[in-house]
């Protein structure tokens, strides 16, 4: 049979965008549609947006840095208007460098929205319907909010980089990524943040110590962080938003912002109709190589719901076609992915917790915490954490968690390390870099505990 294209991907985000471009290069008929902003999450209403804005947030405590260091300087207002209009001119440029992207390599785009009709036929809202050797679905995913009365007037991730205003206060519900990188972004801005989250400790899975200093320093920061504590429910009132809480009180906040996590975009896109399996939550199931259970049927990144990151969606796309136009059948690695969290200060992780390594095998931890100089010399009281889990057995570094201002950009590398199977030895016989933060990384010389 002859199809109109060789490969149909639906949804133009990061994971999206690059399996096409990349199946392109390689002689294969490619087209792609996508309903909303070329880009995606990750550039239109995510990492992108959320950086600029963490940037942003940062220059009050530079500013009070730089009056310890001898500068005469004081930050003044925040015209987020001029920021907000400045932050959308570089994303419509982000977009259309997407764009261009997907033409200059010979991708032929639809500006519609997508469903399956078959295993091999695409429709699109335009009423246009296309045949495809294969299908790559690549439609992301998006924020939801708990099934609570008055929720509707409350606010998810995609709504803050609209806002009109900023609000004077807001309470943020949730405890993950999204939450605790806008607690402190919104706080760093000059909003009064409260946060509401379920759970004993903010960010579930991550490192205990790492996620036991992050809540430390936030609320030091002047997040106004509650654990253990959820909505009941709020509504309308004078100012805002009055909020029930399970903690017995009643409050009356600017705004409220849902960050209570993503479902994948998988409803009304004929995906089960077509026999695509779903996973409990709407998720894609897909097997090592991205295939659904339509073989024609592939799908990448937050639809799948495997590891909700954008370079983990890219790095799926581009297995996706080794393996289906390549002829090298590539399973996606899964394991060591290094990760940040934008909160203030940063984490940078890979590997296993403690928590988890030592439920796997004998382990040595390696910690320490300090005052940086660049803050204690500003009279700062912030801390960072620098801390490795070590195998027993193979002296292996089974985890690496840093908290600390650019964690992000420290981890990337220590990542290189823990993923060619650096052992504790390694890092000891690499020399410091002094005077660093990450130096302190390579100078750990006796474990704080074993377990
Ligand atoms: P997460 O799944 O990380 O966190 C959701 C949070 O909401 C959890 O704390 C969860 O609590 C809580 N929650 C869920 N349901 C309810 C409810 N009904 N009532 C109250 N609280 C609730 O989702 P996020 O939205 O923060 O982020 C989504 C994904 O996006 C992340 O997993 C990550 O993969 C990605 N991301 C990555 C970033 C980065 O790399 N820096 C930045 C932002 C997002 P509990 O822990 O109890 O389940």
């Amino acid at each position: 049979m002859e199809f109109d294209y060789d490969l149909f991907v639906i949804g133009g985000g990061s994971g999206g965008v690059r399996a096409a471009r990349v199946a392109a290069a390689e002689g294969v008929r490619v087209a792609l549609a996508e309903g909303d902003r070329y880009g995606g999450t990750c550039v239109i209403r995510g990492c992108v947006p959320k950086k600029f804005m963490v940037f942003a947030s940062g220059y009050p405590e530079a500013m009070k840095d730089a009056q310890e260091y001898g500068w005469t300087v004081h930050a003044g207002g925040f015209d987020w208007p001029r920021f907000r209009s400045k932050m959308h001119t570089e994303l419509d440029r982000l977009e259309e460098i997407y764009r261009s992207m997907l033409k200059n390599s010979g991708v032929v785009s639809y500006d519609a929205r997508a469903r399956l009709s078959d295993a091999h036929t695409v429709a699109l809202s335009t009423g246009e319907s296309f045949t495809a050797k294969h299908i790559l679905v690549a439609t992301g995913g998006r924020p939801v909010k708990p099934d609570i009365p008055g929720a509707e007037g409350a606010l998810v991730s995609d709504d803050i980089f609209l806002l009109d205003e900023m609000p004077k206060s807001i309470l943020i519900i949730g405890g993950g990524y999204i939450a605790c990188e806008f607690a402190c972004i919104l706080n760093g801005l000059g909003v009064e943040v409260t946060q509401y989250y379920r759970g004993a400790q903010i960010l579930r899975g991550f490192d205990d110590e790492a996620r036991g200093l992050v809540a430390e320093e936030m609320k030091a920061s002047g997040v106004d962080l509650h654990l253990g504590t959820n909505i009941i429910d709020m509504g309308p009132a004078e100012g805002g938003y009055r909020v029930k809480s399970t903690n017995g009180t009643e409050k009356v906040f600017g705004q409220v912002f849902f960050a209570t996590g993503r479902n994948p975009n998988t409803a009304d896109m004929g995906l089960e109709e077509a026999g695509v399996s779903l996973g409990r939550h709407g998720q894609i199931e897909v097997d090592n190589y991205s295939q659904t259970s339509v073989p024609s049927v592939y799908a990448i990144g937050d639809v799948t719901d495997r590891v909700n990151l954008t370079p983990v969606a890219i790095r799926e796309g581009m297995a996706f076609v080794e393996t289906v136009f390549k002829g090298n059948p590539t399973p996606v690695d899964h394991e060591l992915i290094p990760t940040a969290i934008f909160t203030q200060p940063e984490v940078g992780t890979v590997g296993l917790s403690e928590e988890d390594a030592r439920d796997q095998e004998p382990i040595e931890v390696y910690c320490t915490s300090f005052k940086p100089m660049q803050g204690a010399f500003a009279g700062r009281s912030s801390r960072v954490l620098m801390k490795l889990v070590v195998s027993q057995a193979t002296r292996k570094v089974l985890g690496c968690h840093i908290v600390a201002p650019n964690a992000g950009e420290i981890i990337q590398l220590a990542g290189v390390a823990v993923k060619m199977g650096a052992t504790k030895e390694d890092f000891d016989r690499t020399c410091a870099v002094h005077p660093t933060i990450s130096e302190e990384i390579v100078t750990m010389k006796t474990p704080v505990r074993t377990a």
